[in-house]
């Protein structure tokens, strides 16, 4: 399929989940970049979003990740509505939503948006000139797509 262009906008909106052995650690790494993450629109998964709630972040939490929360959040990067995501995933421990969490990995991959898999490359998205600007990533040209498959 062909690309075309999203722009993301200044202000992000930027998606924040983490596994439970890594709650903790996505909240005090939350606390410590409060200034820079206040700046954009916060989306969690369920209790990942009512933690950093309770922690003074205005943020919108979907439904829990085992209840359908990764799935939510996989449609909303798919309709263009999350421009990045923090994902605190912990790869030491089985999760009943394995397959909830393999999906919303596959589609923030299909939609190219910039994802943390881990802290340090959380660091690494917080700390890009990218992060407080507009910023241009290539999607795939679906209505492009269907305009040829339909002409
Ligand atoms: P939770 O979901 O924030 O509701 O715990 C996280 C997850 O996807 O496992």
């Amino acid at each position: 399929m062909d690309t075309t262009t999203r722009t993301m906008n200044v202000r992000k909106r930027i998606a924040l989940v983490a596994h439970d052995h890594k709650k903790t650690a996505l909240i005090n790494w939350a606390k410590n970049h409060r200034e820079d993450l206040i700046k954009h629109q916060l989306f969690g998964t369920g209790t990942t979003g009512t933690l950093l709630s309770q922690q003074g972040f205005e943020v919108e939490a979907l439904l829990s990740g085992p209840m359908g929360g990764d799935q939510q959040l996989g449609a909303m990067i798919a309709e263009g509505k999350i421009d990045l995501m923090i994902f605190f995933w912990d790869p030491l421990d089985a999760v009943p939503h394995d397959p909830d969490v393999k999906a919303l990995l596959r589609l923030a991959a299909v939609w190219n948006i910039p994802m943390a898999t881990n802290q340090a490359t959380a660091e690494f998205i917080l700390a890009s000139r990218h992060f407080n600007q507009e910023f241009s990533v290539d999607v795939p040209d679906y209505a492009g797509y269907l305009k040829q498959r339909t002409s």
